[in-house]
């Protein structure tokens, strides 16, 4: 038996032109219309919701189990999208909708792979989806990566966005000058937060101990260091535009990174073509009287060099960069390839901001470990074993992407649904939880921690404060 969708041809008499119509229509087979159909999703991110939602629309009597690591919802939503950037955030009234509706059970707090297996959860369920993003990151490779503050971009995050692992991480930002390695959208999102005025970032739910340390920063400058050039940078026009408005801060280019760019303007897809126009505009009104303001902070970027060693006694103190060539016929995929020259920032932070990567959480699931992503086909994995988001793609792309993956995820799902066994589900996991001594924290508990995180957010003056310990989070849920 199959929950499907059928497509109807409807005329759309006023525009005389066809339309197509999605109807939902349930196929019943004649033994196994008593079997619900039971879909498992671990992670409870976009992936994981937007999934959900895709199979309550495609399938009227599928329940769902949201499994998440934490005692709270929405992954990088929470604990990624920058604190200065509310509105994306929004996407939560959405998944708040979905984790409310009768036929899905959110349980928090579950840690598939060390409190659950997949082949358990395989076993329970008529199709698992494997949606627990990418929460590891790339390292360099180069002496001096380990010197105290370099430090990961996902780390950095995690700690000025509450990520109860990364609560305690070390950051000094007694220093007038970092670097940070990358220049994609969490690059910009770090040097954003490193470079905006405090009374900003105060109406934010950045976490207390950040703001703290943040409204202490000497930090003036910060260098945005890429491997490649303008044309191959990573960041996207909107979040480039941001930064290089923003009043207490100028934005540095270094001409030289532009010798020869103009020749390919016209060529140029236009959102590209839209972001260099803005480069170049900034780099004719970059002037010295805004460098030498005190009062001025710096952002500078710098193109085509690479981190070759970070020096440093204890903590880090200087970068060495090698220049890069970058060859290749078309300038997307082009790559940097190393010259003998090289340049020395001095720094006394260095943030790498390379990209995220996700792990092998369960020794059954099939993992590229050099790409850092589950084995996938177009989302299947294996018999009613399926991936979305992140932890399938790879570490790239917003919300939107993410959310278009997760519904044809679901929709394949829909379509290899194989009820013709009734499965437990739920049921079998609690008590598999409660032989092993996991608490599970169920939505309204969530709501609870919610509620709390609101009520001392609305005493600072900010939307929330977000709870960074476990413990004190289960407290809160279990009461
Ligand atoms: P995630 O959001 O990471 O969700 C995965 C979930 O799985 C998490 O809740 C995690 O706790 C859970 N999990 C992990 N392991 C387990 C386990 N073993 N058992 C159970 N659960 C587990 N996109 C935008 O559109 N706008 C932005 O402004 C934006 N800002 C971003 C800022 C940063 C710093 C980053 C890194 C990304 C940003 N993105 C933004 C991209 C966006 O966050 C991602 O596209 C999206 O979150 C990916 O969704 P996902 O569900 O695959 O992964
Ligand atoms: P990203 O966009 O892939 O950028 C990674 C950066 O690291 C690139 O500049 C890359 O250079 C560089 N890099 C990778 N390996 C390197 C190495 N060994 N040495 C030097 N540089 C290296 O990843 P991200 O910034 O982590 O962002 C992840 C996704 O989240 C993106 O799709 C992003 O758009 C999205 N996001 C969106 C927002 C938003 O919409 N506001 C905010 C944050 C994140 P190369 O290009 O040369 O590989």
């Amino acid at each position: 038996m199959k929950c499907s969708v059928i497509m109807h041809t409807t005329s759309d008499k006023k525009n005389g032109r066809s339309i197509m119509s999605l109807k939902m229509v349930k196929k019943f087979s004649h033994f196994s219309n008593k079997v619900t159909p039971r879909v498992c999703i671990v992670g409870s991110g976009p992936a994981g919701f937007y999934a959900c939602q895709q199979l309550l629309k495609l399938c009227a009597d599928v329940h769902v189990d949201i499994l998440e690591r934490l005692p709270v919802p929405y992954g990088l939503v929470r604990f990624g999208v920058a604190p200065d950037h509310p509105k994306v955030k929004n996407v939560i009234n959405t998944f708040h909708k979905i984790a409310k509706n009768s036929r899905v059970n959110f349980m928090g707090n579950i840690n598939v792979g060390e409190d659950i297996t997949v082949e358990e959860l395989k076993n329970n369920y008529h199709a698992v989806l494997l949606a627990y993003g990418s929460d590891q990151d790339k390292v360099l490779g180069i002496p001096g990566e380990t010197l105290n503050n370099v430090i990961s971009g996902r780390q950095f995050v995690g700690w000025y966005n509450g990520v109860p692992f990364d609560k305690d991480l070390k950051v000094n930002l007694d220093t007038e000058e970092a670097l940070v390695v990358g220049q994609g959208n969490v690059a910009l999102d770090i040097a954003r937060i490193l470079l905006t005025p405090i009374d900003e970032l105060k109406k934010t739910d950045i976490t207390s101990y950040a703001l703290e340390q943040l409204s202490q920063s000497r930090i003036r400058k910060v260098w945005l260091v890429g491997r490649r050039g303008p044309l191959q940078a990573a960041f996207t026009t909107a979040e480039l535009r941001e930064i290089s408005k923003m009043q207490n801060c100028t934005t540095m280019w270094r001409s030289e990174d532009f010798q020869a760019i103009e020749e390919h303007l016209l060529n140029l897809p236009r959102p590209k073509k839209r972001m260099i126009e803005l480069m170049l505009n900034n780099l004719s009104h970059t002037t010295f009287a805004k460098e030498n303001s005190t009062k001025m902070k710096i952002l500078a970027p710098i193109f085509f060099r690479s981190p070759k060693e970070i020096i440093g006694t204890n903590f880090v103190q200087r970068v060495i960069l090698t220049k890069n060539n970058v060859t290749g016929d078309n300038f997307l995929t082009a790559r940097a390839v190393p010259t003998c020259f090289e340049e020395e920032i001095s720094c006394g932070l260095v943030i790498k901001s390379i990209g995220y990567k996700s792990v092998q959480i369960d020794k059954d699931i099939p993992f590229d470990q050099c790409v850092g992503r589950i084995i996938n086909s177009y989302g299947k994995v294996k018999d009613n074993l399926y991936a979305a988001g992140w932890a399938a793609t790879g570490p790239t792309g917003v919300i939107l992407s993410t959310m278009t993956n997760a519904f044809q995820i679901g929709n394949l799902i829909n379509q290899e649904l194989d009820l013709s066994h009734p499965k437990v589900g739920t049921k079998r996991l609690i008590e598999i939880f409660k032989e092993k001594n996991v608490a599970i924290v169920r939505f309204e508990d969530w709501e609870k921690i919610d509620k709390v995180e609101c009520e001392r957010g609305k005493i600072l003056g900010k939307p929330r404060e977000k709870i960074v310990d476990i413990a004190e989070m289960l407290k809160i849920a279990l009461s």
